[in-house]
């Protein structure tokens, strides 16, 4: 990996227990990972890209861009262990972008990043954007700018398939809830209205895993990343199907820069309007059981 980073910068990185990965590498082929979804495609990267964007200037210095993603979202943002490659509609979204910006494919750098660092990481321009499963909302804005949205999930619940108790949010009373840090839906059921009791981890596979376990009787985030996770063990996980939030999705950045904001908001619209938006849906999303909502366009801009 040939990044150069400053003392300050690769402290926050161990602090922040970022995982950098190797460059691009995104060329995997349909059915070699089914977990993600196992889709991948090449945008064709534009040329001469000329924007005043602080950030876009950096990334045209190094030659690649960084763009932080979600690994363990089975066709949002996944990784599959073996090959290192990740897949799903959140890399797909951020692929569509960076050709617009210029980067092809192979000029990517992924880095994991989990919902809790998201803010700091950003802040510290580790990553020139990011795509996962990012709700944009007013105390958000207050340390990032957001494109989009260019998806809406809502909050909803992963229970075991043989728990008929849990129906919806205001069946929790008294049951063990799971959720992630620094995420939308564990600010959300900590309310008191609904007196669950909470446990919070960083990883999603974790909170996955003490619901399988017993240990949790329900994981709370949004539907679209729960219906993935129910999709690999259908035979032990279901759904809710209740959602009680709304949760629209935005790709984050510096935010200071105006102009990077207005180009990953073009090229969202451009990806939207010529049904690279759809069919990546179709592909990745829409085989977890999400259906298709075409985003509303021209998105806002501010
Ligand atoms: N969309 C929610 C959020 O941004 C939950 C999913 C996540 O943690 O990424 O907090």
């Amino acid at each position: 990996m040939k990044m150069r980073r400053t003392a300050a910068a690769g402290a926050v990185v161990l602090a922040l227990g970022v995982t950098a990965t190797a460059c691009g590498g995104e060329s995997g082929s349909a059915g070699d990972k089914p977990a993600g979804g196992g889709y991948s495609h090449d945008y064709t990267a534009a040329k001469n890209v000329k924007i005043d964007s602080a950030t876009l200037k950096r990334a045209q210095k190094r030659g690649k861009i960084i763009i932080g993603v979600k690994a363990d979202q089975p066709f949002l943002g996944y990784q599959d262990p073996s090959t290192k490659k990740y897949s799903g509609f959140d890399i797909e979204i951020a692929k569509m972008v960076a050709a617009d910006l210029g980067f092809s494919t192979d000029q990517i750098e992924f880095r994991t990043i989990n919902s809790n660092a998201r803010e700091t990481t950003i802040s510290h321009h580790l990553v020139d954007y990011y795509v996962g499963t990012y709700t944009i909302n007013n105390e958000r804005k207050k340390q990032v700018g957001f494109a989009g949205p260019y998806y809406t999930a809502g909050a909803d619940l992963l229970v075991r398939k043989d728990d008929k108790s849990i129906t919806g949010p205001n069946s929790l009373r008294g049951k063990n809830v799971c959720s992630i840090t620094g995420s939308t839906p564990l600010q959300e059921i900590k309310k008191p209205q609904y007196g669950a009791h909470t446990q919070e981890s960083d990883k999603y596979s974790d909170c996955v895993q003490k619901v399988l376990d017993n240990q949790a009787d329900a994981l709370t985030t949004d539907d679209a990343i729960l219906k993935g996770y129910a999709a690999q063990r259908p035979d032990k996980l279901r759904v809710v199907d209740h959602p009680f939030t709304k949760e629209p999705y935005g790709i984050g950045m510096d935010k200071n820069d105006k102009a990077l904001r207005d180009a990953i908001t073009t090229a969202l619209e451009h990806h939207i309007k010529n049904g690279d938006y759809q069919t990546a849906y179709t592909n990745t999303l829409g085989k977890s059981g999400s259906k298709y909502v075409a985003p509303q366009t021209p998105l806002p801009r501010y």
